[in-house]
């Protein structure tokens, strides 16, 4: 099949021609002809699969056959996605698709202004790109104006919902025209997007391109048990003994990103980092320089784990586990893309094993354990594997809303600077239910005034 066969304009064809994709992947081959029929749409897509032209081509190519001039503050389509990064990068490819169309395209997003984006909002826009936060601020302040919208596509909405925007996305839905297409991806689907789905979207047509919750096939992945004062020391020595190029490392914290960036400085060795405490701008630079290949190793915690068009990149380490086991699969989504094989390294230490057996558990799949000679743990990592059952769901801790950003201790890192975090309904906290109890997590005394 040929992206010609779906039926798309010609300054598309054109568009794909130059950017050199020949056939359509899996997904845009169900997804594209879907979406011009106008269907609803729920797909289950890690990125890497070529979902973001999935939505985007047959987008653009309703909307310029459309030539409907878009209203002072309003949209015709609306992309919802959990972060800047994201944002940009697929406002990037509505851009590159539809250069040969007069079809406009801006992301919102915030932790910068707002006051350029209500400007630009005034001219109307065809395709927004926004983060949730901020798109409701905008709507709040009147600069935005939903009533020509058509289409809403969630982007990562699993991604939306760990982050804790389900409460803006209610409130968004309320706001949207009801008549409208809806597209839904997600790259696993929990019970609360499944839910979501059945009172958001009209009959959807659903598509699944790879199985549920399993990894990249192409990704080599193992484990290094290892005592977890020890991981730095450890992970100086693998990139100096393997000859690693660029590597993308995951860190629970903001603190212990810093820390490795500064080790690694140390050694001379050139690296960056992305984490909610720096400014955009200077994630941008961080991610850009190491796209670029100017940078070695960028250390990021979850937040750059979704999203991030790195092509080619060989190693992902998760230094440390991720708390929530679908993190897992969208980390190392960074590697194995597009038929390249690549190495996922996770070093484990033995209170994480609970986190590694909710992996397993979750990727069907036990990873296999490799010690390294001279870093043999002295706390071993007790045994885990993939359980027969899921692991008891254990309620997510709320948060102090009043603090706003989430504590360190849970390794989150998607404040986007936006709104005060509220995580909702995630599965496999601790299995075990022995994790690290939230700060500021204290009920609020009865009766006490509201603050303004
Ligand atoms: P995504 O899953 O949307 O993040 O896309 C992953 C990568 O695949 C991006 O670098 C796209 O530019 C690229 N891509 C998407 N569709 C195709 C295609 N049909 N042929 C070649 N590359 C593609």
């Amino acid at each position: 099949m040929t992206f010609a066969d779906l039926g798309l304009a010609a300054p598309l064809l054109q568009s794909l021609a130059t950017l050199g994709y020949d056939t359509p992947t899996p997904i845009q081959e169900q997804a594209i002809p879907a979406v011009l029929a106008g269907r609803d749409l729920m797909a289950a897509a890690q990125t890497g699969t070529g979902k973001t032209a999935g939505f985007a081509l047959p987008l653009l190519h309703k909307l310029a056959a459309d030539e409907k001039k878009v209203g002072s503050n309003c949209i015709r389509a609306l992309v919802l996605v959990p972060t800047r990064e994201l944002a940009e990068q697929v406002n990037a490819s509505f851009r590159e698709y539809g250069e040969g169309l007069a079809v406009s395209c801006y992301a919102a997003y915030g932790g910068v202004s707002i006051n350029p984006q209500m400007m630009r909002l005034r001219r109307g826009v065809d395709v927004l790109v926004a983060t949730p936060g901020r798109l409701l601020d905008l709507f709040r302040q009147n600069a935005i104006k939903f009533k020509e919208v058509q289409v809403l596509v969630l982007d990562e909405a699993d991604r939306m919902l760990d982050l804790g925007f389900a409460d803006e996305l209610d409130t968004l839905f309320a706001a949207l025209p009801r008549k409208r297409q809806t597209l839904l991806f997600s790259a696993t689907f929990s019970e609360q997007i499944r839910s979501m789905a059945k009172a958001r979207l009209r009959e959807p047509l659903t598509i699944e391109v790879s199985p549920r919750n399993t990894t990249v096939k192409a990704v080599k992945q193992w484990v290094v048990p290892v005592d977890k004062k020890r991981k730095g020391e450890l992970f100086m020595f693998m990139l100096k003994d393997r000859q690693w190029g660029q590597v993308l490392v995951f860190v629970k914290t903001r603190k212990g990103v810093e820390e490795l960036v500064a080790r690694l400085r140390a050694k001379r060795i050139s690296a960056d980092s992305i984490h909610g405490d720096r400014p955009q701008a200077a994630r941008q630079k961080a991610l850009e320089s190491f796209k670029a290949g100017e940078v070695q190793i960028l250390v990021a915690t979850d937040v750059a784990a979704r999203g991030l068009d790195i092509d080619d990149l060989p190693q992902v380490v998760n230094f440390d586990l991720p708390i929530v086991a679908e993190d897992y699969i969208h980390r190392i989504g960074r590697t194995g893309r597009a038929g390249a094989t690549g190495e996922a390294i996770s070093l484990v230490c033995a209170d994480e094993a609970p986190l590694l057996s909710a992996i397993e558990t979750l990727t069907k799949q036990a990873l296999s354990r490799e010690e390294e000679p001279g870093f043999a743990p002295t706390h071993r990592v007790p045994a885990t594997g993939v359980m027969p059952s899921a692991p008891k769901k254990v309620k997510k801790p709320r948060l102090g809303a009043a603090k706003g950003t989430p504590g360190n201790w849970v390794g989150y890192d998607d404040f986007t600077g936006e709104k005060p975090v509220r995580r909702t309904g995630q599965p496999m906290l601790f299995p075990t239910g022995n994790g690290p109890k939230p700060r500021g997590a204290r009920p609020k005394p009865a009766g006490k005034p509201r603050g303004r």
